[in-house]
């Protein structure tokens, strides 16, 4: 039997101080939404009233996400280790089942733009291992380094989105040095960015943070943070993942977060900011699946990834098939967002009871020419 009460979706309007700045500028369709506000819908519509399976083919905005962490991409599979023959299967099931590829941009700005229908995924890497993006003697990129495979990929589903996280350790030794090959490091750099991958932190030693004294841990940030402007001058990280995903005691999170608030003064004599660095999520490594960015529970300084290794991957992909888990599901347009009707007490709302979307937009880095 099924259930007689429907689950009734809602949609609102996303307000954010970002469209009124943004409006004046460029064509870009995200910047087209005048006079935003919160919009309580005219009507409201019925979905579907199974109860029994998650049903995956209705938008519900207040789902899971999962974050996947892969390590290396080498045969002889372990915990750190997936094949490449099994990363390919990965993307091919991620497609298979309406998957959509984001940034972690995306997460952070709350602006998740992918088909209605469709569910976001993230794909991150940690430790910059020479694995992940290889090239080979002849020039060519290693097609069974995660790049490889991943561009491979791109090319042949030309207009489906793919993109990847690279969580990097600038001092760690090699090949962890930033995708070992060092006199190869600025051009692989360049092309993450370039084709549109996004280059984060993972601390610089990759010591464990749990162990390690917060002074040693600020210094450790800071100084991956300087290494990498050392291959893209003055690129700013706007995120971190812990290595091991270890956290020092809470009450240094916040210096995870922002560190140190120095202040210099500029030409004109007016104060500005100085920080060592900035991240505004802070990844862990707790093999969950992610909260949504909408969901009141979500913390920007413990994003939940799970583990790209065999085990876990298996236990997900069973899960999605048998609709065993409640997945996000896009409504399709990035300005609204659509829930169940008795979980709006869920949302993230701000002291002025205004819903928390897209707090913040983000630069977009852009690559400066240089000769060599
Ligand atoms: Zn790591």
């Amino acid at each position: 039997m099924r259930s007689l009460i429907p689950f009734i979706i809602l949609s609102l309007c996303i307000f954010s101080n970002l469209f009124a700045k943004e409006n004046k500028s460029g064509s870009n369709p995200k910047n087209n939404l005048k006079n935003p506000i919160i919009k309580i819908p005219e009507s409201e519509k019925i979905f579907y009233s199974g109860r029994s399976k998650f049903d995956s083919t209705k938008p519900d905005e207040l789902g899971l996400i999962p974050i996947i962490t892969y390590h290396k991409i080498l045969p002889k599979e372990n915990l750190m280790k997936r094949s490449a023959q099994n990363f390919r299967k990965d993307l091919d099931f991620l497609k298979k089942h309406n998957f959509y590829f984001i940034r972690a941009q995306d997460l952070y700005e709350g602006w998740i733009d992918i088909p209605q229908g469709k569910i976001p995924v993230l794909l991150t890497f940690d430790d910059s291992h020479i694995s992940q993006f290889n090239f080979l003697n002849n020039g060519k990129i290693d097609p069974d380094s995660a790049i490889g495979i991943l561009e491979n990929f791109k090319s042949q589903y030309p207009t489906y989105p793919l993109t990847a996280v690279f969580f990097v350790t600038p001092c760690q030794g090699k090949p962890n040095n930033l995708f070992g090959q060092e006199q190869l490091t600025k051009k692989k750099l360049n092309y993450l960015i370039s084709h549109g991958y996004e280059i984060e932190n993972h601390s610089c030693a990759h010591p464990d943070y749990q162990k390690t004294p917060i002074d040693s841990i600020t210094s450790d940030l800071s100084l991956s943070q300087k290494k990498i402007r050392e291959f893209l001058p003055g690129y700013n990280y706007n995120f971190l993942a812990t290595p091991y995903g270890g956290y020092p005691n809470k009450k240094y999170w916040n210096q995870l977060e922002t560190f140190p608030n120095t202040f210099t003064k500029n030409k004109n004599s007016n104060k500005i900011s100085t920080k060592a660095y900035n991240h505004n999520l802070i990844f862990d490594y707790s093999n969950r699946l992610s909260l949504s960015p909408f969901s009141s529970a979500f913390r920007t300084n413990r994003v939940r990834r799970i583990h790209g290794h065999e085990v876990s991957l298996q236990e997900l992909k069973n899960s999605i098939v048998n609709k065993e888990i409640r997945l996000f599901v896009s409504d399709g347009d990035p300005r609204t967002v659509t829930i169940r009707k008795n979980e709006s007490n869920l949302l993230k709302f701000d002291k002025t009871k205004k819903l928390v979307i897209a707090p913040n937009r983000l630069n977009t880095y852009k690559l400066i020419e240089h000769s060599k």
